[in-house]
């Protein structure tokens, strides 16, 4: 006969750290997540060999109380919720308490960080699960991640990986979305000592939209805003004539998170519909900003899907903001001035 045990707390963790980090993108999107959630205004992100060998965040958000450092790579271990009523509200971006444990669980993480509070930081070593050391360090007020050889130990998830090249192309996906959703603050994506993407964190969209996707675009843009009592729309859509082959260009934020909507990508098309050939696909840069009681975020961590308590409200709203700000302007490009 066979015997029933509960597995060791090391196995758990690293079953469960397969639910969050599938990628070097997934810690990425992770630890940026928890700099913004710190109230970071400055992040900076640096990966080499696609991420899978070394990635360092850093952060100048409030830090990481020393006595808490610990803690803070528990499962389950979280500051910014602390009962079930609090799941009807989430302000901030995590509230699991699933990455730190996770990504610990599959690489080898240093951590330096120190609170305005403390005149000296803590930097703290854990690898697989097993802490490797702590100790006091000067250092300035914020957070760096180390993390390296994501999957060292669990070779057959390694091997799931893509060339460092696709890797990075992931990572890079996401710095510019996380730059669209986050005009106020600076980002800088640096890719094998090359920097690929620095915003200055000036809170103007287009801005970014012009850094990241080029004079046409951001040449060819019709602001939105829309507002009712519980959401409101800002942000921009493109002209029918910069309309791609394909939906990669459509970007939407819901409270500064980076999600997915039939919804919401439906009406957005629908409201194309007439200004737009078959086949072709808008750009967008929109940041919708909705009233958490009207939301549902508590999907699957690393499903982007988010429910709406009125979806057709939602529909409706986007539809209409869609199209009368395409029908209110004249819809032929703008002279090009070449420099
Ligand atoms: P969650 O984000 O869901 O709370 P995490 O495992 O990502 O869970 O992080 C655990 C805790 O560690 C956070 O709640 C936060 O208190 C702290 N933390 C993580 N990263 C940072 C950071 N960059 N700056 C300050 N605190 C952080
Ligand atoms: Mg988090």
């Amino acid at each position: 006969m066979k015997n029933i045990a509960v597995l060791d707390q090391n196995t758990i963790d690293k079953i469960a750290a397969g639910e969050v980090i599938e990628r070097p993108a997934s810690i990425v999107k992770e630890l940026v997540e928890n700099a913004i959630d710190a109230g970071a205004n400055a992040i900076t992100v640096e990966i080499k060999e696609g991420g899978i060998s070394f990635i360092r965040i850093t952060d100048n958000g409030e830090g990481i109380e020393t006595s808490q450092v610990p803690l803070a790579f528990l499962r389950h271990a979280t500051s910014k919720i602390s009962k079930v009523e609090d799941l009807l509200n989430v302000a901030s971006l995590g509230f699991r308490g699933e990455a730190l444990s996770s990504i610990a669980a599959v690489c080898q993480v240093e951590l330096i960080t120190k609170t305005a509070g403390n005149l000296m930081g803590c930097r703290y070593l854990i690898e697989g699960g097993t802490e490797k050391g702590m100790d006091e360090i000067g250092a300035p007020e914020g957070t760096t991640f180390l993390v390296r050889n994501i999957f060292y130990n669990t070779p057959a998830r390694k091997k799931f990986l893509k060339s460092p090249m696709t890797e990075a192309g992931y990572i890079s996906d996401l710095m510019e979305r996380m730059a669209l959703s986050h005009p106020e603050i600076a980002f800088k994506f640096i890719n094998n000592n090359q920097t690929k993407l620095h915003t200055s964190g000036n809170t103007n969209l287009k801005d970014i939209i012009y850094g990241i996707y080029g004079r046409d675009i951001a040449a060819n843009l019709v602001e939105i805003h829309v507002e009712d009592e519980d959401v409101s729309i800002d942000g921009f859509i493109g002209k029918p004539v910069i309309s791609r082959g394909n939906r990669n260009y459509e970007n939407y934020f819901i409270n500064g998170r980076y999600i997915k909507s039939s919804i919401i990508a439906k009406a957005i098309e629908d409201g194309y519909k007439t200004f737009m050939m078959q086949h072709k696909y808008p750009f967008t840069a929109l940041q919708f900003t909705v009233d958490g009681r009207i939301l549902d975020i508590n999907v699957h961590p690393t499903k982007m899907e988010l429910r709406f308590a009125d979806g057709q409200k939602m529909y409706q709203m986007v539809y209409h903001a869609v199209k009368q700000g395409l029908s209110h302007r004249e819809m032929i490009p703008e002279v090009s001035v070449k420099d």
